[in-house]
């Protein structure tokens, strides 16, 4: 069975015994130029929900000497203070999934339901809420790098922020969709619960090498020769378990998110 808690920390020690070491991004960004040698990394987690299950990989992690970057939402079925505290006491580092522009959006339609607004009123609208939200995460830990959720089920792109206002004035270091040299990476993503679900992602998509052939993780840890010495890995936790409900739960919901999404977008 795939997508196992056993599983992940396989893929995690294959990677170890391979020679990689694990960077977490602002590590990366504040000292580039020393790593350039190195078979490395940058392990990224998005906590879209279920923060406990992030808890779980945290502490596997932790337990081979590794460190990542967690990214939280601020919506309540990913913001957990505790678990925040607690993620970041294990070494990792914490960075705010922003989702502001469509927080904006939905905020303006509530209550402007017959106005139309523009691109740039909304942009004004997403900044102030992310300087807000950014304010109350930093309550909770340290933040230097930042990710977009890609918000499936909205039609604007959360990035769309940075077209007019500069995230680096605020001492954020990085976005990784952003700020990575994409040519020099392979970028895995567990997104749409396989790993080589670009066609069910809406947003998250970079620049780099399509490695063909890897579905499931046993095929990446088989074929670790293929892959470069640079990687971005991202996993959310959530949809990681050992225990089988919960694990078939987050199967069909998964199915359902992926027709719903290859319909609404690939195809239109
Ligand atoms: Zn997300």
């Amino acid at each position: 069975m795939d997508f196992t808690l056993t599983v992940y920390k396989k893929l995690l020690e294959s990677l170890i015994s391979k020679g990689y070491s694990f960077i977490p991004l602002g590590d990366y960004i504040e000292s580039r130029a020393n790593v350039d040698h190195n078979p490395f990394v940058i392990l990224r987690h998005d906590v879209d929900r279920l923060p406990q299950n992030s808890l779980r990989t945290a502490l596997i992690e932790n337990s081979l000497g590794i460190k990542g970057t967690y990214y939280f939402r601020i919506v309540p079925e990913s913001f957990n203070e505790e678990i925040i505290k607690e993620i970041s006491g294990l070494g990792h580092k914490i960075g705010y999934h922003y989702e502001d522009v469509d927080l904006a959006n939905r905020e303006f339609k509530l209550n402007n339901p017959k106005t139309e607004i523009s691109e740039e009123q909304l942009i004004d609208l997403s900044y102030k809420s992310f300087c807000k939200n950014l304010d109350k995460i930093r309550r909770v830990a340290d933040i230097k790098t930042i990710c977009m959720h890609g918000s499936p089920l909205s039609k604007f792109d959360n990035k769309i922020i940075w077209k007019k206002y500069n995230y680096k004035n605020l001492g954020i270091i990085a976005e990784p969709y952003l700020d990575l040299n994409w040519s020099d990476f392979d970028y895995l993503t567990d997104t749409g619960r396989r790993w080589n679900g670009r066609d069910v992602s809406v947003r998250d998509k970079v620049n780099s090498n399509n490695i063909p052939g890897l579905k499931s993780t046993f095929d990446i840890i088989n074929s670790l020769e293929k892959l470069r010495d640079r990687l971005m890995i991202t996993v959310h936790p959530q949809r990681w378990n050992d225990n089988f409900v919960k694990w078939s739960n987050e199967l069909i919901m998964q199915n359902i998110k992926n027709i719903i999404k290859k319909y609404l977008f690939v195809r239109s």
